[in-house]
This record gives structure tokens, C-alpha cells and sequence, in this order.
């Protein structure tokens, strides 16, 4: 990610338009083969319907990172993996806007979940296979070099916990160096599975709390009549400047 530009990103991954309405004529599209357009944030803050979600390249060819990982493994998980996540997100998306178009949410847990599922799958394959390149490793310069001193102590250190959380993730799932943008801090996660019901990069602008101390001793358990309330107070222009932060 360091050497992607925030708008470079958002292209790569098709996430500007996550959360939007896919149009049928698009959806097809991405059927027959992949869009001739990239994702961009522009078109659906236009208002314009959003591209589908494509399976990016390989930036390298598929014998590329032998013998650490071999030409077999890579085109599997890329082409039928990581192509798979691409598919079912785009199907979802349009679940979602025939559940919106006809006012029924029966399905919005599977479909959140599948949403969360693909979309994570998807952003996090396009990390990975930026996250490696042949031949022999570079190492971290500037801003990283300076910021992995300061939160990890030396890049030995961050290179000793990365290896290590990885390795312990539970079952299924990954390894994670990111930004912490709250704290500004650099911090390693682990992810089991990947998608526990969010998907990894894209950006909150609007949050509401539904555990328990958030209304239990005014509302006791009734969870959707605060929700109701919450919807009347919302503060759209701060969702609206979180936007912009990231257009
Ligand atoms: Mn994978």
C-alpha cells in the first residue's frame, strides 16, 4: 500500500463503488468478461451507475515468484479464487438491490454476510499479490522506514511479530500490516477468516453502536426502536466530509 496513492488504491480495488447500487446492464457485463472500464470513485459519486467489481491482473506472471510459490498454486488461487470473491460480490450487489428494490430485507444477514465475505476476499487478494514481487526483497525506505522505528522499535522486531502473528492465525485467514488511522500508528493484526461482517480498506462514515450499553437501560431489549431513533438524529454532513476525505 505504501507506494499507492489513496486514488491509486481505490481504482485498483473497485472500492468506490462499494455499497451502491450495481445496475443489471453492468452485472452482465461483468458475466461476459471483465469491464473495459476501471471501478472508479467518480462514477457512482456522480451518481452514475457503478462498474462491477473486476478481477485485477497478476502484476507479474504466474511463474513469477518460483520457487517460493510455484506457478500451479498462483494461477489456482488467482485465477479461480480470487475470480470466485470478484463473482460472488457482484452477485451480492445485486441481491441487494432487488431486496431494496422490493422493500425485502428476509435476506440481510446472508446478504451482509456474503457482502463482507467477497468484498474482504476480493481487497485482500489485491493486497496480496501486491504485497509480494520477484526477485530479492527491498527494504523499507522513507515515511514506512521512519514510522516502523518508531511503533515497532526496528524492523527485525516488526519482521519477528509479523511472522510470528501469522503463523498463530487461527485456522483460516491472514496477516495484516496497517494503518491505524485514529492513533496514526502502524500495528500488525491477525484476521481469522477475513471477513467478520466488514471488509477490509473500506472506510466508515457513518457508525451506530448497537451493543448493549449503547441503549440497554433506556430501551431495554428492544435493539430496532432505538435504531428507529438513532435514524432521526443522524449527522449526514459528517458522513458527508468523511466522503470527501476519501473521493
Ligand atoms: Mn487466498
Amino acid at each position: 500500500m505504501a507506494a499507492m496513492s489513496r486514488r491509486e488504491a481505490l481504482k485498483l480495488f473497485g472500492l468506490g463503488s462499494i455499497g451502491a447500487v450495481v445496475g443489471r446492464g453492468a452485472l452482465a457485463a461483468a458475466e461476459e468478461g471483465p469491464a473495459t472500464k476501471p471501478a472508479s470513485a467518480v462514477t457512482s459519486a456522480d451518481g452514475a451507475a457503478p462498474v462491477p467489481y473486476k478481477l485485477p491482473d497478476l502484476p507479474y506472471s504466474a511463474d513469477a515468484l518460483e520457487p517460493a510459490i510455484s506457478r500451479d498454486i498462483l494461477s489456482v488461487h488467482h485465477d479461480k479464487h480470487h475470480a470466485g470473491y470478484v463473482r460472488g460480490l457482484n452477485k451480492t450487489l445485486g441481491g441487494l438491490e432487488k431486496a431494496r428494490a422490493e422493500k425485502d430485507f428476509s435476506r440481510i444477514k446472508s446478504l451482509s454476510r456474503a457482502l463482507a465475505f467477497h468484498g474482504s476476499g476480493h481487497v485482500l487478494h489485491s493486497l496480496y499479490w501486491n504485497s509480494m514481487k520477484p526477485g530479492p526483497s527491498t527494504k523499507p525506505q522513507g515515511k514506512l522506514s521512519r514510522m516502523i522505528e518508531r511503533d515497532f522499535g526496528s524492523l527485525d522486531a516488526l519482521e519477528a511479530q509479523f511472522a510470528r502473528a501469522t503463523t498463530k492465525v487461527e485456522a483460516s485467514g491472514w496477516g495484516v500490516l496497517a494503518f491505524e488511522p485514529l492513533g496514526r500508528r502502524l500495528l500488525v493484526l491477525q484476521a481469522e477468516r477475513h471477513q467478520d461482517l466488514t471488509i477490509w480498506g473500506a472506510t466508515p462514515l457513518l457508525v451506530c453502536d448497537v451493543w448493549e450499553h449503547a441503549y440497554y437501560l433506556q430501551y431495554k431489549n428492544r435493539r430496532a426502536d432505538y435504531v428507529q431513533e438513532f435514524m432521526k438524529i443522524i449527522h449526514w454532513s459528517f458522513a458527508e466530509k468523511r466522503l470527501e476525505g476519501c473521493l
